[in-house]
């Protein structure tokens, strides 16, 4: 299979051709390609959640304006035991995470915890809300090196109904967001959508053309694409869209095939035994050990989780797996450059 330039034609051509055959050699292709890019490695990195308030009524979110949870903001030295308590347990990669709080969660207390927990960490990203260009640049200099930001769906229909409030309600703006972040010359960004929102191949098509966009234009950073599908939640939201396992696998597939050089990420939303058989696919980082709730790593206060995660397993035993399976599991592989001290 030549991979070599696939047109949207010929991604939309893979996308829908369902037949066993099919599926199989996307498969051999893309874990061919996967090996030749990355070799048999995975990068494994931890969330650790800052604060569970948010002013978004994301009807697919436990942390939405309408969740009664406890809610949670750490302080700047419980962000920092979160840090450390992760960090003892081999995590390296670490991405900071946030509901969408302008008041509560702003740049100046974002800048502070990237500050404060930088010499701790190899590579440090955020999953907060969106900023403008300046406010990227602020953020790097506080030491962030990633920004990820998912569009969750790229049908704008879709988008309005799931997003009826706050500001996350303006589709565009998320896009013009991630762009700033390319603009800043943030060294990884991330995008993805939410899979359960919306057609999954249309999603695919999408996702595909956004990442390609930004590869485009943002060469200096390196792109990573996330597939996570809808978990339960406080808000009790059900998948409007069904999408398989076979239909995740397809993706995937498709996904390394389209944008070889692109990371692609497969979190603990999915049960260990998925993520295991889908390893040769083209993942190339996993979260392992993960909790979604602020503090939970150092402390066992319930306030109150995004989702619902279906691997448990500890960081060392998603490690032994992945020895077990023949790849190196990557704990550091990006060391912090002070940009403003280099500049
Ligand atoms: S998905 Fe993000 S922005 Fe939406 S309600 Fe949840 S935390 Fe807030």
């Amino acid at each position: 299979m030549n991979t070599s330039q696939l047109t949207i034609c010929d991604i939309e051509r893979l996308l829908c051709n369902d037949s066993e055959q099919h599926l199989e050699r996307l498969a051999q292709a893309a874990h061919q390609l996967t090996v030749q890019r990355f070799g048999r490695t995975i990068k494994l990195y931890a969330p650790v959640y800052l604060s569970n308030e948010c002013i978004n009524g994301c009807l697919y979110c436990g942390f939405n304006a309408n969740s009664t949870i406890t809610r949670k903001t750490l302080s700047v030295d419980e962000a920092i035991a979160e840090v450390v308590a992760i960090t003892e347990k081999g995590h390296r990669h670490i991405l900071l995470v946030a509901g969408e709080h302008p008041t509560k969660v702003s740049l100046d207390y974002l800048c502070k915890i990237a500050s404060s927990v930088r010499e701790r960490v190899s590579a440090l990203s955020i999953e907060v809300q969106p900023f403008d260009e300046m406010g990227y640049r602020q953020l790097i200099d506080a030491g962030v090196d990633g920004v990820t930001l998912y569009q969750e769906t790229y049908n704008k229909n879709v988008y309005k109904t799931m997003h009826p409030t706050g500001q996350k309600s303006v589709y565009g703006a998320r896009l013009e967001a991630i762009d700033s972040a390319g603009c800043a010359a943030t060294t990884f960004l991330g995008i993805g959508a939410l899979l359960g929102l919306s057609d999954w191949r249309k999603e695919t098509l999408a996702l595909i053309s956004h990442a390609r966009e930004l590869l485009k234009k943002h060469w200096r950073s390196h792109l990573t694409v996330s597939v996570p599908r809808i978990r339960d939640c406080a808000s009790g939201f059900n998948m409007p869209s069904t999408v398989t396992d076979r239909d995740l696998a397809h993706m995937i597939c498709v996904l390394r095939l389209a944008l070889p050089d692109c990371g692609i990420i497969l979190s603990t939303r999915e049960p260990a035994e998925l993520r295991n058989k889908f390893l040769p696919l083209g993942i190339t980082q996993m979260s392992a050990g993960s909790v979604t709730s602020p503090g939970g790593y150092s402390n066992s206060n319930d306030t109150g989780e995004q989702f619902h995660l279906e691997d448990n397993r500890s960081p060392d035993t998603v490690a032994y797996m992945l020895k077990q399976a023949g790849y190196d599991p990557i704990w550091k592989d990006w060391e912090y450059c002070n940009r403003k001290e280099n500049r």
